[in-house]
């Protein structure tokens, strides 16, 4: 093998950015060690209406979560394996981050992350980010649009990502192209553009195992390719690991970076004690409530779930503190295990925790790097038990803008939770049962100020105690974003790619 200047550690949402934005420079070059496959020329990756079609199948890493004594302990969390990451099996729904979300971050002691200084990097996206298309606008979703807007004394927002807000209900921004329903994934986007750059060298179906150091530098990785072939990929200058909130802590602990009494136990040579790989881990739990609809839905969408609603309940809060997505579908995976049964036709309200307070944590229980990780969420764990209030509130508010028009005219009658469940605490039970994840893990790696001996990296994204290494994508997340949070890992992304020298040229999507 021959040494690249770097190499980039996870062809994801967040690395795609990185790779790209390092091989504009002739002169730079590039390995990307992907664990999945490529996109390109793959229909049923590349178009978004199919999203669903994903998970669970043999793109899908497919986490188990342990069990949650307050939550649902039936949880399967997607992770994408293939070019582009999550943002090749997402919904693409595009937020840029709020003000106070940035602000947080730099608060928690990630100096340069305030609102003001992320600014331009979203204005660098190469995403083609539009509103959901007219012709995309399905009759019912607008008639949910409308009825929010009465029943939740919300403004109307066309163009969530025009100036920040919140509260208000409306159609969200995608990056997507409407006239193909193609994604605008960070790997379209930064990726097939570029392929045949001599710089850029793409490792697909290749797995980084372990992290190579020299004493106190990283070097490299260990990688097996798809014929099980087993390489030492070598950096001049840095390793950037891109490997997403659940593979970059386990990546590193099998390297021996993390915490040491736990590593010990596992008989994993400690290389760094690092006690915060790992901690943090952060979700957006959401919880379900079902309506059958008199008779079929109009066919046309751009994903199935392509409007939404923000509140703000406490005008104290930074931002909305309580958020719905309005599907299409009878979302009844959750609740068909608990005896409810799916509906022909009908629609459903996912309400979910934009700040929620519960922390978890992600662990290894093997040495051996073919295990996966366990994922401990804490799911409503919190001590005042604000995020299971949260969802029983949003099942409410769900309930007063279905009796709404134009929306209580489609509807026959509310299959989940049902209406004879009503009390706080049968809510409560119900939302906690069946609730479900937006698929948004982050902060298991979490930035901080270089002297926060809980952080993993610092501001510039270095691992603290190490050289030659830096992380970018969700992991860093100090706090969860109050919006999705694919935006934020992109300008992760570009910021880095700054942060290591890049000077992007700008430009949309080719
Ligand atoms: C079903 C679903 C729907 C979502 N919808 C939205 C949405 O609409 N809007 C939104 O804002 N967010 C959404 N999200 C969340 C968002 O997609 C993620 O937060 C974001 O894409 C994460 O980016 P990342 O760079 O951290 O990781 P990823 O994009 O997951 O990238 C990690 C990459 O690393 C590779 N990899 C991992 N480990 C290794 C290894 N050891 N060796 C080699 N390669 C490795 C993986 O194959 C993957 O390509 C959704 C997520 C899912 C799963």
């Amino acid at each position: 093998m021959p040494t690249f200047d770097y190499v980039v550690i996870g062809g994801g949402t967040a690395g795609s950015v990185i790779a790209s934005r390092l091989t504009e420079d002739p002169g730079t070059t590039v390995a990307v060690i992907e664990g999945g496959p490529s996109d390109v020329d793959r229909p049923e990756v590349l178009t978004l209406r199919r999203w669903l079609g994903l998970l669970g199948g043999e793109l899908d890493y497919d986490y188990p979560t342990t069990p949650q004594p307050r939550g649902n302990s039936h949880i399967r969390h997607s992770r994408a394996r293939v070019l582009g990451g999550c943002s090749s099996h997402n919904t693409l729904i595009s937020f840029k981050p709020l003000p106070g979300d940035w602000d947080e971050w730099a608060q928690a002691g990630a100096e340069g992350w305030d609102a003001g200084a992320m600014d331009p990097y979203y204005e660098r996206l190469r995403n083609n980010i539009v509103p959901v298309h007219e012709k995309d606008r399905n009759a019912i979703a607008r008639d949910f649009v409308a009825a929010a807007r009465t029943a939740a004394e919300v403004p109307l927002v066309e163009g969530f990502n025009q100036r920040p807000f919140h509260e208000g209900v409306g159609f969200f921004d995608l990056a997507y192209h409407p006239e193909d329903n193609k994604r605008s994934s960070a790997s379209v986007a930064y990726l097939h553009p570029f392929l045949d750059r001599p710089n850029l060298h793409l490792m697909l179906e290749t797995w980084a195992y372990r992290l190579e150091l020299d004493g106190d530098r990283a070097t490299g990785a260990r990688v097996r390719t798809k014929d099980g072939e087993e390489l030492l990929v070598e950096a001049a200058r840095e390793v950037v690991v891109c490997a997403g909130a659940v593979d970059t802590p386990r990546l590193l602990m099998h390297s021996g970076i993390g915490p040491a009494n736990d590593l010990e136990k596992l008989g994993i040579p400690v290389t760094l004690d690092l006690p915060g790989v790992g901690e943090n881990l952060l979700d957006h739990p959401e919880s379900v409530i079902v309506w059958e609809t008199h008779g079929p839905i109009p066919e046309n969408s751009a994903m199935d779930s392509d409007a939404g609603l923000f509140v703000r309940r406490n005008p104290e809060s930074s931002g909305p503190d309580l958020m719905f997505h309005f599907y299409q579908i009878p979302f009844t995976d959750n609740p068909e295990r608990i005896g409810y049964e799916k509906p022909a036709h009908g629609v459903s309200m996912t309400p979910n925790i934009p700040k929620p307070r519960s922390r978890g944590r992600l662990y290894l229980t093997s040495a051996d790097p073919e295990v996966k990780p366990a994922l401990d969420f804490r799911y409503f764990t919190d001590e005042d038990d604000y995020d299971a209030r949260t969802l029983v509130d949003g099942i409410r508010l769900a309930r007063e803008i279905a009796r709404t028009e134009p929306l209580a005219g489609w509807l026959k009658r509310e299959v989940c939770p049902g209406p004879e469940v009503t009390s706080d605490e049968e809510l409560s039970a119900y939302a906690r049962r069946v609730a479900h994840t937006v698929y948004h893990p982050a902060g298991t790696c979490r930035m901080g100020a270089a002297d926060d001996r809980e952080a993993v990296v610092d501001p510039q994204l270095r691992v603290r105690g190490l050289r030659g290494i830096r992380i970018a994508d969700a992991s860093v997340f100090p706090t969860m974003t109050a919006v999705n949070p694919m935006i934020a890992v992109l300008m992760v992304g570009e910021k880095c790619a700054e942060l290591l020298g890049a000077t992007p040229r700008n430009g949309g999507e080719a």
